[in-house]
């Protein structure tokens, strides 16, 4: 192997390791964090800690979530094969790369339209062709594709957003952070039942805002 390429083994290595440490186990999620290589969804100054298990800045004063987060909210959510997925904030679209291994279409919503161009052109290179990137204010779901069997929210609302509850199957599963301030969240699990939904609460985490109506940039 040339020097490059022990390299770049050597850093999926880590990688993976630093995944599975942090309780990542599930083996589709790992597989398909093995084949989504994070470099290309950072640009600019940060683009070098890309393979840190670090939440990163990425643009409209945005975050890319933090690798294990990103495994450990994929592994949550219980993605078949079959599955019709949304994500509500797109970001820099890597979450949404990683769902697409999983799943048989993803939709994903962003209110910065920079941030779902952007994105889109990264899934256009990677050839990742059921992936739809929508700008949209996610709080409402995306009803003409409703509904869906999976739900992921990487934003904080206080509580689930209700149109978004409203556009889950039964048996379907959303993950989501909650909480009332930046600092103290919780991401949980809502589960739609014949009856009902069931909460579950899975572990402490710090996301950005779930902010209403479009960004600026449309
Ligand atoms: N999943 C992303 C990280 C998301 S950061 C990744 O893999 O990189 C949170 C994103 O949610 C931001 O891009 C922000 O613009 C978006 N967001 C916040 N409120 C939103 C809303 N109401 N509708 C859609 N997107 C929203």
């Amino acid at each position: 192997m040339t020097d490059d390429a022990s390299d770049i083994a050597e850093r999926k290595m880590q990688f993976l390791f630093a995944l599975r440490s942090k309780g990542v186990t599930d083996m589709r999620v790992l597989t398909a964090m093995e084949k989504v290589d994070r470099g290309p969804f950072i640009r600019g100054y940060f683009a070098a800690r890309a393979y840190e298990d670090m939440p990163l800045p990425i643009a409209c004063g945005q975050t890319i979530s933090q690798p294990s987060v990103v495994g450990l909210m994929s592994q949550a959510l219980q993605v078949t094969p079959r599955d019709k997925v949304l994500e509500v904030g797109t970001g820099s679209g890597y979450q949404a790369a990683i769902l697409s291994h999983l799943a048989r279409r993803v939709y994903t919503v962003d209110r910065h339209k920079r941030l779902v161009t952007e994105a889109s052109e990264i899934f256009r290179d990677l050839d990742l062709t059921n992936i739809t990137a929508v700008t949209a204010d996610g709080s409402f779901g995306l009803p003409d594709q409703a509904p869906f069997d999976r739900i992921l929210v990487t934003a904080a609302a206080e509580d689930p957003p209700g149109p978004l509850l409203a556009q889950l199957k039964i048996g379907g599963i959303m993950v989501l952070p909650v909480g009332q301030s930046d600092t103290v969240q919780s991401l949980i699990r809502v589960t739609r039942t014949e009856t009902g939904l069931d909460y579950d609460e899975l572990r402490p985490v710090r996301f950005v805002p779930l902010v209403e109506g479009l960004g600026r940039d449309g």
